[in-house]
């Protein structure tokens, strides 16, 4: 299944992302945590994109479409995808209708978080992630069981940079109006499914379930 995630930073449609396409044997891919890999291994890609999440600012669509057609040709996604992270942009939105007809492929669900941004703040602010392996955490609503360290390897839990409340403000800025735009885009396709993003965990992974196996 090729699946398209949209929302605001700090939704939560990382972590739902992560155990949805495990759960469907299809690989999760987060544009965000593409650049942060590439950034901390000092790739071209890393150089051309790190000014960019350092402020908060959206990375340009030329680099970033052509990373994600890349990816999306790998074996790996042959059999289905979960987009989380992009596309971002209606430029990047179309990119990504163009890259599908290309590989003769069609995107089946569009699933939006929604949620209201002093929530979204609040998350982000207390949002921490794994060193090693990226797995995320939220210090109060779902906590590793040994404080600072991840339960599945053991690495040290740090704060992403961008989730520093100045930048987060200016990522909710630069994210709201573009996010709208796409939902109403793909409203008009008629593949929108708006999922309660102010939920908990367990709660949002019910409302993404009945969506993904909606017709
Ligand atoms: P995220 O982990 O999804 O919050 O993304 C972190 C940062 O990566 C964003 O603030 C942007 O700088 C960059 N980024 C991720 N996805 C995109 C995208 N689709 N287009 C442009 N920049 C992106």
């Amino acid at each position: 299944m090729n699946i398209v995630f949209l929302g605001l930073p700090g939704t939560g449609k990382g972590t739902q992302a992560e155990e949805l396409a495990g759960e469907l044997r299809i690989p999760h891919i987060a544009t965000g945590d593409i650049f942060r890999q590439a950034i901390s291994q000092g790739t071209d890609l890393g150089k051309k994109a790190k000014k960019f999440l350092d402020s908060g600012e959206l990375v340009p669509d030329e680099v970033t479409c052509g990373m994600v057609k890349e990816r999306l040709m790998q074996e790996d996604a042959a059999s289905g995808f979960i987009l989380d992270g992009f596309p971002r942009t209606l430029p990047q939105a179309e990119a990504l209708d163009r890259i599908m007809d290309e590989l003769n492929r069609e995107l089946e669900k569009i699933v939006f978080f929604s949620a209201p941004e002093e929530v979204l703040v609040m998350r982000l602010a207390g949002r921490r992630v794994c060193s090693e392996c990226g797995t995320t955490y939220h210090i109060e609503h779902n906590p590793p069981s040994q404080e600072g360290i991840c339960d599945k390897c053991g690495g040290k839990l740090i704060q992403r940079e961008d989730d520093r409340e100045e930048t987060v403000v200016r990522r909710l800025q630069v994210n709201r109006d573009k996010t709208q735009q796409l939902v109403n885009y793909y409203e008009k396709q008629g593949k929108l499914t708006t999922i309660d993003a102010d939920r908990s965990l367990e709660e949002v992974k019910i409302q993404l379930k009945e969506a993904v196996a909606s017709p």
